[in-house]
């Protein structure tokens, strides 16, 4: 799969605020948005930064909702479609499966500090669904499963120091500390207020439907 290679922290800029791609660095001094400000990368960053509207728009509330998922396009088009096909809110469906990703529970749960992170772990069989490996950062968890870290990685001091500070990040209410250690329980559904306010997720539905 292709891979973004460029310094992560020019995305959080071009979309004119954070999105929290980095760990810990995200929450620090040092997060280039708090040194540098929101003015888009590059040398005339500042004199590009315009009001958009129509199109414009819709196209940077899509990218901005890709790249805090880390999403491809072909992969998120294809959300979107599975999305309209589903009863409700097309918009509010789409989010809830880009939630219910295996690599966001991770990250959600606290086993990391990032979504690119909590891939990693995903990727590399560091993580079990009701006890049994699951590789498939996609995979879309349900209610009633039960994610946890694999053993030996418990053990792992980036595991270990993104799960001590996990109460400090917030958990969502739709999951819920396991009784064992590096155990999270998806306790339900995710319901639009357990997902970032900042997203319009309407301007992407306009965007997929002219
Ligand atoms: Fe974005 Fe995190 Fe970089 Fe700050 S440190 S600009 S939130 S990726």
């Amino acid at each position: 799969m292709a891979r973004y290679r460029d310094a992560v922290c020019r995305l959080c800029r071009r979309e004119g605020g954070k999105l929290f791609l980095k760990g810990d660095r995200c929450f620090k001094p040092s997060c280039a948005i708090e040194k540098r400000g929101t003015n888009p990368p590059g040398q005339h960053g500042a004199a590009r930064r315009k009001m958009l509207q129509g199109y414009g728009e819709q196209l940077r509330e899509k990218q901005k909702v890709k790249r805090i998922y880390f999403i491809l396009e072909k992969q998120f088009r294809n959300y979107f479609e599975k999305a309209r096909r589903q009863k409700g809110v097309t918009g509010e469906n789409l989010l809830f499966m880009l939630e219910r990703r295996l690599d966001n529970v991770v990250y959600r749960s606290g086993f990391s500090t990032s979504r690119r992170q909590a891939r990693q772990l995903v990727n590399h069989g560091h993580i079990e669904v009701n006890g049994r490996k699951v590789d498939i950062p996609s995979f879309q968890v349900k209610a009633g499963d039960a994610i946890a870290v694999k053993g030996r990685t418990q053990n792992n001091t980036h595991v270990e120091g993104a799960w001590s500070t996990a109460a400090g990040r917030g958990r969502p209410a739709w999951l819920s500390a396991g009784g064992q250690e590096f155990t999270v329980n998806v306790s339900a559904t995710p319901r639009r207020e357990d997902i970032d306010a900042n997203i319009n997720e309407q301007l992407i539905v306009e965007l997929y439907s002219k």
